[in-house]
């Protein structure tokens, strides 16, 4: 060797140094101090393996390479740089000789193949893994030859790709020969269950008996795809089955640049029926609900309530526990709840029943609603602030014009609507049924008041009767008088004792035109403790001529300390009146019994005052029974057919019944009715 050996050796891109037989370096070029970072210095008389921290991956590399001395040897090593990084070594090591054939040193070269070797690395790993996920995966994974496909395409010389398109919709027996042309390569484990297979090789044939034929142009597709070149297509479509059964699928197919020309495909199959069907079925819950609440005949709001409840929790947060008495003490309170409240959403029968065109025209302050009944919302407030999940009212709300409007409103706020911030909220309007029930009470006190005066009517003779009575007596004792007056000395004592009763008559006759107006005006009613008792005396003493005129005698057996009944005065005397007048005239003009009446309380039950009116008359024809209290029905040549029907409504707005039956002790008919005592009849004064 002529020149400086080592300066050639500097201009080498390989690292190249060489070590005696006891293994320490002598020489160290350049590049070698770029590959390992030590200086030559530094490595100079290190021992190379030792300093260099070199690594064979098997021991039985390692002793072929000790084992040298006489030739050469190439393999790859590690070491460690100064730096302390592994590198990946190709190393050539050769043994100098002298002249004498004795070995001198070694000289080895070294290239760094670690950026190599790691993305091999990288490589060997991301198959490796790909391997795994392909069998293990809870996905159908399919490898595809696809090149009988694209020979195929190649075969129709269609000028373009638009062409193709067409060609394979206008052509799905082409497309299905298309299918019989792709080869099945491999396909995982999962995917011999997924298609129900009995073994893999059963799928190893053709794609064709996988694709139904609603899914040909899904297919069709794929292929479009893959000959345009994008990397991957994704579809939802059906596929069969071995047992020929369909199923959702979420098709993928990859085509990745590296395996086009190997016209190799791969496709992943993920079986989303139970997605889907989840899909569906909350499809069909919300159109479900938006059909319900839009098509409802009841007036529906969805409210936005995230603010109140915002509200409501920060009020809970400073420790109130009351809202009721909160509110008591902070009047403004109620406004500003209303305001934290905003309409959503609203049905069309809302629309119609607030007078609204549209979902705009409702967005107004809720106030306005609530402008006739704010305490209803403030119940409502409450309610929610004490976790109530409901809430029901009877009250008024504003159309948007003020007009009010009945009805019964509703909410529900149950925890799973309040994380959303939504409540329900539902008003049925009521103005008809308040209508209809106000014209009802006035039709039914007309009824009521005609049939009083009719029954009047009946009694004149029988009232003028009475009142003649007094007057008579008046008259009688007023001429008495007179003559006592009349005489040479006027007997003061017998006029003044005479003109008392005059006066205790007049009032008897006063006293009788006022029963008698009473009966025939119509009161407004109230509702009180009453005594039956009470009411019944009261109402034989108003008939008591009456009675006396047709010789009618009367036998009470009344509960003696019976419970009050709680009622209107007016009413259950007119429903006495009424059943005593019956029996009265169900007697006239029969004659063959004695006439009489038997009236009788007795407690029920404790909660229940029973009375009956029992007469000797012949009692009710057996086909009149079914239509007895219905109106109009009547047997007499001028009855009204009221009377009944009238004590019927009279006795079940009191909260009892009525019945008639022919069981009178006495003989003849007998009615009997309930009304429940005054304890247990809801107050409503
Ligand atoms: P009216 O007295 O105007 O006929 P009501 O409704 O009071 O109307 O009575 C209806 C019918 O019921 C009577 O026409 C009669 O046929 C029958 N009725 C009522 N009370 C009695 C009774 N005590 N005995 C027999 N029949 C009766």
């Amino acid at each position: 060797m002529t020149g400086d050996p080592e300066a050639i050796l500097d201009l080498a891109a390989e690292s190249i140094f060489t070590r005696g037989l006891d293994g320490r370096i002598l020489t160290w070029n350049k590049a070698s101090e770029e590959v390992y970072g030590w200086s030559k210095q530094a490595a100079i008389g290190q021992h190379a393996q030792e300093f260099l921290k070199t690594a064979f991956s098997d021991p039985a590399i390692e002793a072929q390479a000790q084992a040298i001395e006489h030739g050469a040897w190439e393999g790859e090593i590690t070491r460690v740089t100064e730096a302390g990084k592994t590198l990946h070594i190709l190393a050539r090591w050769s043994v100098r000789c002298g002249a004498d054939g004795a070995p001198l040193d070694i000289v080895e070269t070294g290239r760094d193949v670690t950026a190599l070797r790691t993305s091999e690395a990288a490589l060997r790993y991301s198959e490796h893994r790909y391997h795994n996920l392909f069998g293990a995966m809870a996905a159908s994974f399919w490898e595809l030859d696809f090149s009988g496909v694209v020979r195929m395409v190649r075969g129709l010389n269609l000028p373009g790709f638009a062409e193709l398109r067409a060609h394979l919709r206008d052509h799905p027996a082409f497309v299905r020969e298309m299918m019989r042309a792709t080869r099945v390569i491999d396909v995982n484990q999962h995917t011999v269950g997924l298609f129900g297979a009995a073994e893999k090789e059963q799928l190893l044939g053709n794609v064709e008996p996988f694709w139904p034929p609603e899914s040909t142009q899904d297919y069709a597709e794929g292929v479009l795809q893959a000959m345009s070149r994008n990397a991957n297509y994704t579809t939802e479509c059906k596929l069969r089955k071995a047992d020929g059964s369909t199923f959702d699928a979420l098709f993928t197919a990859a085509y990745p640049p590296q395996t086009a020309g190997k016209g190799t495909v791969l496709v992943g199959v993920i079986d989303i029926t139970a997605r889907k069907k989840a899909f569906a079925k909350l499809e069909e819950s919300e159109s479900r609900y938006r059909s319900l609440f839009y098509n409802m005949p009841v007036s529906l709001w969805r409210m936005d309530s995230s603010r109140l409840i915002a509200v409501l929790a920060d009020l809970r947060r400073q420790g109130v526990t009351d809202l009721d008495g909160y509110m008591d003490a902070h009047p403004g309170f109620l406004a500003h709840t209303m305001n934290c409240v905003e309409v959503a959403e609203v049905n069309q029968s809302t629309l119609d029943l607030f007078g609204a065109r549209d979902l705009a025209d409702m967005k107004i302050p809720v106030e306005r609603y609530w402008k006739s009944s704010p305490q209803t919302f403030r119940n409502l407030i409450v309610a929610r602030f004490r976790g109530d999940q409901t809430f029901e009212e009877e009250t008024q709300m504003n159309a948007l014009d003020g007009r009010p409007i009945d009805g019964l409103f509703t909410v529900a706020f149950p925890p799973a609507l309040n994380e959303l911030g939504i409540s329900l909220n539902a008003f049925v309007d009521a103005t008809e049924r308040v209508r209809a029930q106000q014209m009802l009470q006035r039709v039914q006190a007309d009824f009521a008041h005609a049939s009083r005066v009719s029954m009047l009517g009946e009694l004149t003779a029988s009232i003028a009767h009475e009142v003649n009575q007094p007057l008579a007596a008046i008259a009688t004792n007023a001429g008495a008088g007179m003559r006592w007056l009349d005489r040479p000395v006027p007997n003061v004592d017998e006029v003044r004792a005479l003109t008392g009763s005059i006066l205790a008559d007049a009032r008897r006759a006063a006293d009788i035109i006022a029963r008698v107006r009473r009966m025939a005006t119509r009161r407004d009613t109230g509702m009180a403790e009453l005594s039956v008792s009470e009411i019944i005396e009261e109402s034989l003493r108003f008939l008591s001529h009456e009675l006396q005129a047709r010789g009618v005698s009367v036998s009470l057996e009344l509960e003696s300390g019976a419970p009050p009944v709680w009622g209107d005065r007016t009413q259950l005397q007119q429903v006495l009146v009424n059943l005593v007048v019956n029996a009265v005239q169900s007697m006239s003009g029969t004659g063959a019994r004695r006439p009489a009446i038997r009236i009788e309380t007795a407690l029920a039950d404790p909660a229940t005052l029973h009375c009956c009116v029992e007469d000797s008359g012949p009692g009710i024809g057996a086909d009149h029974f079914g239509r007895l209290f219905d109106s109009f029905f009547t047997t007499r040549q001028d009855g009204m057919g009221m009377g009944l029907r009238i004590c019927r409504s009279i006795i079940e707005a009191h909260g009892g019944r009525i019945e008639a039956d022919n069981d009178a002790r006495i003989g003849g008919a007998r009615f009997s009715f309930t009304l429940p005592v005054a304890k247990d009849v809801p107050r409503r004064q």
